[in-house]
């Protein structure tokens, strides 16, 4: 069925199928992996070994940090209804226009990959009745989101956040605990040049009026402006602001100001906000041109910036008040705020500052063993100085103790404790100190004891 051709190009004879009978389905061909280079999707990446201490210390100063603060965690699906992200971050929002990955199940359903943490948390809060819970509910979530964005510098398709929310409380104060929350994990961290933005975007009373003030001001230069902002006067005003092109840039700095269009309660409540800062000698730069891109948001809305603005990779903490989402989503009426923070923009940072970051804990205790009965007993004994939290190393697949004990001496331990076959037999166990080579031999049921009087020296 097949016959020999001359490849033109290269001269080499090829293979090629004659045209498949019609009716009959042809053999799919196999793909010619050889020439396929296998990498990781653009915009994601690996989190390799040696970047995981990074991760473990912003995974630790996170957990104890909202634990102190008396948040609980909650993990939500990776994907949801995407009528979730439709309804709750906005039909006219870049992340649900351009960014969401959406698909279609067998099934018919209709699913998106989470692109922000905030729709989804709100909707378990109704779905699990929270409502009935002493409020406010506060709630913190770590975990990966998906953007499908032009990937570049901090700016991912796969991208990982901490996030951090406050449903039911309505007072400023709630604004000010979400703030202080995360200025409280940065100085964990060791992260100290930034910037923190602050705006406020009114509510469904005020705000009609002045998206109509910009959208008329913006009219004036509709031939100026950029085919994006075009189309922002009529659907979505409050984001010509948002807008990174330099001629729409410089039109948004002349633009009407949302702070004199505020109703009475808005303006209070963005006073209390701000002098709670000032309490808390939190330092802000009042920012009238941050809008945020989610259509949720009322009232307070910050943003936390490296101190030398990258603009290409954007802020590295973003949030803000929604009052009304709990109410969009069919719950009763509940006033929340929220923030989330990139965790890949945080290292960067790390890395530009500088900041040392420890090692995981290394092991001070190392478990030499040799035959069987060793080696089954080291195991037990492993996991009995575990329990205890004492850091313990091994090389059980290593058969002598001398390159066991090479191993130990690399590690840096203090402690080997030797099990030779006599010793595995008699149910003792050596100590050996790693610095003196000293050596002493112990019962097996007292060596846990033993060694932790000893690493308390
Ligand atoms: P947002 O949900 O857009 O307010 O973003 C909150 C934070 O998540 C930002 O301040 C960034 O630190 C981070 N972030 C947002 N989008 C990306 C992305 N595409 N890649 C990496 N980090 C991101």
């Amino acid at each position: 069925m097949t016959k020999k051709v001359k490849n033109k190009k290269r001269g080499r004879p090829f293979t090629r199928k004659k045209k498949a009978k019609r009716g009959r389905p042809s053999k799919p061909r196999r793909p010619r992996f050889a020439k396929i280079k296998i990498q990781a999707p653009k915009g994601t990446h690996d989190i390799l070994p040696e970047e995981q201490k990074y991760w473990d210390k912003i995974r630790r100063v996170v957990s104890q940090v909202f634990t102190n603060y008396g948040f609980d965690r909650i993990d939500t699906p990776i994907f949801e209804d995407v009528r979730l992200y439709i309804k709750g971050t906005g039909q006219t929002t870049d992340i649900v226009q351009k960014e969401m990955y959406t698909f279609k199940t067998k099934g018919g359903e209709h699913f998106a990959l989470r692109p922000e943490f905030t729709p989804g948390i709100v909707r378990a809060y109704i779905e699990h009745g929270m409502k009935n819970l002493p409020q406010p509910v506060k709630l913190y979530s770590i975990g990966p989101l998906f953007r499908h964005d032009r990937p570049q510098a901090g700016r991912f398709r796969q991208f990982h956040q901490f996030n951090w929310e406050i449903i039911g409380d309505g007072s400023a104060v709630g604004d000010v605990q979400v703030i202080q929350v995360f200025i409280n994990i940065l100085k964990k961290l060791d992260l100290k040049k930034f910037t923190f933005y602050i705006n406020s975007i009114g509510c469904p009373l005020c705000v009609p009026n002045y998206k109509r003030a910009l959208a008329n001001y913006y009219r004036q230069y509709i031939n100026k402006i950029c085919p994006d902002c075009r189309r922002r006067v009529k659907e979505n005003p409050l984001r010509l602001l948002d807008c990174k092109k330099e001629r729409c840039k410089n039109l948004a700095k002349e633009s009407p100001q949302i702070l004199d269009f505020l109703c009475e309660e808005c303006r209070n409540h963005f006073k209390e906000v701000l002098e709670l800062l000032d309490e808390l000698e939190i330092p802000y730069i009042l920012n009238p041109q941050m809008v945020r891109g989610l259509d949720y948001y009322t009232r307070t809305v910050f943003e936390l910036w490296e101190e030398k603005e990258d603009f290409r990779q954007g802020a590295l903490m973003g949030g803000g008040r929604y009052d009304n989402l709990v109410e969009m989503f069919k719950g009763k009426p509940t006033p929340a705020v929220g923030a989330a923070a990139g965790i890949e923009r945080i290292i960067n940072s790390f890395k530009k500052q500088d900041v040392k970051i420890s090692e995981k804990e290394k092991p001070r205790v190392f478990i030499v063993q040799l035959g069987e009965l060793g080696k089954r007993k080291g195991l037990k004994l492993f996991e009995d100085l575990q329990k205890r939290r004492i850091e313990v190393g091994e090389a059980f697949s290593k058969p002598s103790i001398k390159s066991q004990l090479k191993i130990a001496d690399k590690q840096g331990v203090e402690i080997a404790l030797i099990l030779g076959q006599k010793e595995a037999l008699e149910n003792n166990i050596i100590i050996r100190d790693m610095a003196s080579g000293a050596q002493e031999v112990v019962s097996l049921e007292k060596v846990v004891n033993e060694v932790k009087k000893r690493l308390r020296k």
